[in-house]
């Protein structure tokens, strides 16, 4: 805790930015811009616990790089001229081009208020359907899923029922990076109860060092192992028909399909590439087990049959009659803080407001709510096809909050070039550059965490506050606010009465329990009254949240358990599901399948998480892994560079060999932008195909090629200030504590390094070693004893790690018998720690061997001998992992 941070029992109370598991989070401010952060053990998702990325949100509460004033073009303006400004804009294109040449494409961590007031503006009143955000790219297939089967975007169960299950599946999700807390407490019930956990995926991830079983199927087949799964069900007796035939509809066909296509064991053994034995082993558990937890996540979602996977999943679940009880039911993980709430207020294309859609009972609905006048009559496009129709002129005017789709979008090339054909791009961030706001015509300063308020779901239905525990910088606004002044200044003054977030809040609720009687299930209207005060002091809570006909408020913590789905009929819906096949596939040009995922300690694209130099210690570079066999084959080794290529572009990514990946298979982290990577801008490689029922786009499974890059030199530069990086062929920037961490490559040995280093290095006392033979050059510059920078190149990667000298950018002055030692990299005498494993202690590698080594040979004597694990546990699997490998060495070694 900072010391003038307030006592953390004194701290405000709200909810962490990051994923969709919501972990309550207290905050005690210092009063100088920061504040000591702490789990708040009162929330019912985490209950005190956070993660790597949660614990280090201290870090990045700063106003470095924050966009604190209106900007129009390169000119600061105030919020009049700018709101003037967009508004003329806007409708000028709509009297021009009409109301659907406008579109608006917002965020999942977009408070629910925010999203509520773009899309009542954007659908009600100017009138165009084109309203997506970048959920889609996260969870549209689950709503898809859920919508088709359910008759509503419904998620039954709750986090409590991971503590409760026998079985636990994994299908899609990397759980122990991407959702660290619920994964913690999966495995706290693991060696407390014995829960059984499968991992399903095509690599083999930190989730799968905790499974009883990891099933590593071939991409692209999940619906045939979950077909086969229902055929097995109802081969060994364990269909419930009695719950069947009362809530469901469609078993016989969706059986008969899976028949048709194949599903006995043997089949789907062919087809997965998974062993029968091990197809079995799954089958053997699901069916035996009553309390069985499906949960998906990305890896199901983000597919051109994403939708399909989902209602395979479901199927099982709805033929067995285990959803909506204790233990048991299917749990769609959602990627974003508030996907879900974006979900509740309509921010997908296809979807109106209060989960309701563009049926003409529903419009009806929500067009005498509001008392809109431009309603209209059709879902929007979805994201893919709204940036397709930018590119092509069919809209003319963008308004982007709170995302950055040129870098995470798939075709981001394509999606860059559409931006700069836009007649106007306005752009609400709190960050001063991306790669979107570079386009921006208008660039408008939006409240950051910390400065919001307002509310967001979690996956689990579950609504919490998130509260402002620091005043609001500069001219920094709530991204509401905006939308209601221009709202305001377009004539609409009366329906956008809003004084404060309450006031949404409140009609949202009121919209959600409109003319309902009962017929849509996402239905809070028990906080339409809730006062001020009310909501300031609002505790999290599951919906629905609705009064009974005696005025009581109900609630419910797990829904369907006894049917009443959402469907006219009552009954859920058993879909018939074709098997899937890749949305193109492999070719002799583009021979690998490349696969997109996360990091643990990095967040979509690091615009928050890339401040904290304790996040960037875990992997500080983009990466490319792929299986050692081609590796070998294709000259690839650990620590070289390498290009890869599809038909959309190309990234140039550190190589990291593994027998994680299937052979043919190339894993690629999602975080890298043009701000902090020469080419790691993974979005640009991957195909802009898209599953036909929720829109979501194929980021598993792009055909791509892979060969070395020609570099020449390999080298690293850490410096106070951030260094110029043109002419550099590679090169990947992260921070560190005092300063910057850039990772490069030449292609070209220059000819002489100093006059080389003239325009790189800043001005100093230059200490220099040069061994041509090696090829080794490196030079630490110091000013006044205090160091400045220091940079090694070497003909090969295998570079000293850079962990012990950032420390001796902490001293004012450098002693003048250790200064030497920063050409070598490491103390007099010393030990190189090697990479950070554990980011909260600042625990390495080599440490965590040597403890090891000593005889601790579990995480939990790791941590008693360096720290390392004992905090959020995000590291806990690759402790596990070293533990192990170390186990399974000969003992002479
Ligand atoms: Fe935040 Fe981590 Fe909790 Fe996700 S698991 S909400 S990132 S603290």
């Amino acid at each position: 805790m900072g010391d003038g941070a307030a006592p953390l029992q004194d701290a405000i109370r709200t909810t962490c930015p990051y994923c969709g598991v919501g972990c309550g989070i207290r905050a005690a401010p210092d009063g100088r811009g920061g504040a000591a952060i702490a789990g708040d053990p009162a929330h019912p998702a985490n209950f005190g616990r956070l993660c790597s990325k949660g614990a280090a949100l201290g870090e990045t509460l700063g106003l470095e790089g924050r966009l604190l004033r209106p900007m129009l073009g390169e000119r600061e303006v105030g919020w009049d001229e700018a709101i003037a400004y967009i508004a003329g804009g806007l409708a000028r294109v709509r009297d021009h081009f009409g109301p659907k040449a406008i579109a608006f494409y917002l965020s999942g961590q977009l408070l629910t208020e925010d999203y509520y007031v773009a899309n009542k503006l954007a659908k009600g009143f100017i009138g165009t359907p084109h309203v997506d955000t970048n959920s889609r790219l996260c969870m549209a297939s689950s709503v898809a899923g859920h919508r088709r089967a359910f008759g509503a975007d419904v998620v039954p169960q709750n986090y409590e029922d991971l503590e409760l299950a026998d079985l636990v599946v994994l299908v899609g999700s990397n759980t122990a990076w991407c959702h660290p807390v619920l994964y913690h407490r999966l495995q706290t019930a693991r060696a407390e109860r014995g829960v059984r956990v499968v991992t399903i995926d095509p690599r083999r991830t930190a989730t799968s060092e905790g499974a009883d079983l990891h099933l590593d199927i071939r991409p692209g087949t999940d619906a045939q192992l979950w077909n086969g799964l229902l055929v097995w069900l109802d081969d060994q007796g364990r269909v419930d028909w009695s719950y069947a035939d009362r809530h469901t509809d469609g078993l016989g066909s969706a059986l008969k399909l899976a028949r048709a296509q194949g599903a006995q064991v043997t089949a789907v053994a062919r087809e997965t590439g998974l062993s029968a034995g091990d197809i079995e082993t799954f089958y053997h558990w699901w069916a035996g087990s009553e309390r069985v937890v499906s949960c998906y996540s990305q890896g199901v979602n983000q597919s051109a049959q994403g939708s399909d996977k989902v209602n395979a999943i479901i199927n099982c679940h709805l033929a067995t009659g285990r959803i909506g009880k204790p233990g048991a039911g299917p749990l769609s993980l959602t990627g974003q803080p508030n996907a879900m709430g974006g979900r509740e207020v309509g921010g997908l294309a296809n979807m109106l407001a209060a989960h309701m859609g563009y049926g003409a009972h529903e419009r009806d609905i929500v067009q005498r709510f509001w008392a809109a006048r431009n309603l209209p009559c059709g879902e929007g496009l979805k994201a893919v096809q709204m940036f397709e129709a930018i590119a092509g002129g069919g809209i003319k005017a963008l308004w982007v909050i709170g995302t950055n789709p040129a870098v995470s979008l798939p075709n981001a090339d394509l999606v860059r070039a559409a931006l700069g054909r836009l007649e106007l791009l306005i752009v609400s961030d709190n960050v001063a550059a991306n790669d979107t706001l570079s386009a921006a015509h208008v660039r408008l300063p939006a409240l950051a965490w910390g400065e919001k308020d307002g509310t967001v779901t979690n996956s689990e239905r579950r609504i919490s506050r998130q509260r402002p525990f620091l005043p609001p910088p500069g001219e920094a606004r709530a991204d509401w606010w905006m939308l209601r002044e221009v709202a305001v200044r377009l004539g609409w003054r009366e329906a956008f009465p809003y004084r404060n977030a309450a006031d949404i809040f409140r009609e949202h609720a009121a919209l959600s329990g409109f003319e309902n009687r009962g017929t849509r299930a996402f239905d809070i209207s028990a906080w339409a009254g809730l006062s001020d005060a009310a909501y300031d002091a609002l505790r999290p809570t599951q919906w629905p949240l609705k009064r009974d006909h005696a005025g009581q408020i109900i609630g419910s913590d797990r829904v369907f358990g006894e049917g009443a789905y959402a469907l006219a009929s009552g009954r859920a819906r058993i879909l018939p599901i074709p098997a899937g096949a890749l949305a193109q596939p492999i070719s002799a040009s583009y021979p690998f399948v490349l696969n997109t995922g996360r990091v643990r300690d990095q967040w979509h694209t690091m615009t928050r998480t890339g401040l904290s130099p304790r996040l960037a210690v875990h992997i500080g570079e983009p990466f490319v892994e792929l299986h050692v066999e081609d590796a070998v084959r294709l000259g690839l080794s650990q620590g070289r560079l390498a290009c890869v290529r599809t038909r959309y572009g190309e990234a140039v990514l550190r190589v990291m060999p593994s027998e994680r990946v299937q052979p043919g298979s190339l894993f690629v982290p999602i975080h890298w932008s043009d701000q902090n990577s020469s080419a790691g801008r993974i979005g640009a490689l991957v195909q802009p195909a898209t599953d036909p029922h929720s829109g979501q786009p194929e980021m598993k499974a792009t055909p791509a090629s892979i060969e070395p890059f020609p570099a020449a030199k390999f080298g690293f530069l850490l410096s106070r200030e951030m260094l110029p990086t043109q002419n550099l062929a590679y090169w990947a920037r992260a921070r560190m504590p005092a300063g910057y961490a850039t990772f490069f490559a030449l292609t070209a040995v220059p000819a002489n390094w100093s006059d080389w280093c003239k325009s790189r290095l800043p001005l100093g006392e230059p200490l220099t070693y040069e061994d041509a033979g090696s090829g080794q050059f490196r030079v630490a510059v110091l000013a006044d004893g205090r160091l400045q920078a220091v940079l090694y190149a070497a003909s090969h990667p295998e570079l000293p790690s850079i962990e012990w000298l950032k420390t001796r950018f902490a001293l004012a002055r450098v002693p003048a018998h250790e200064r030497r030692t920063l050409i070598a990299g490491r103390p007099i005498g010393g030990e190189d720690e090697g990479d950070v494993v554990c980011a909260c202690f600042q625990v390495g590698r080599a440490r965590i061997l040597t403890a090891v080594a000593a005889g601790a040979c579990s995480p939990a004597a790791i941590g008693i001998a360096t720290r390392a694990g004992t905090n959020c546990g995000s590291c806990l699997p690759e402790l596990k992992r070293l533990a192990s490998v170390m186990a399974q060495r000969p003992a002479a070694e």
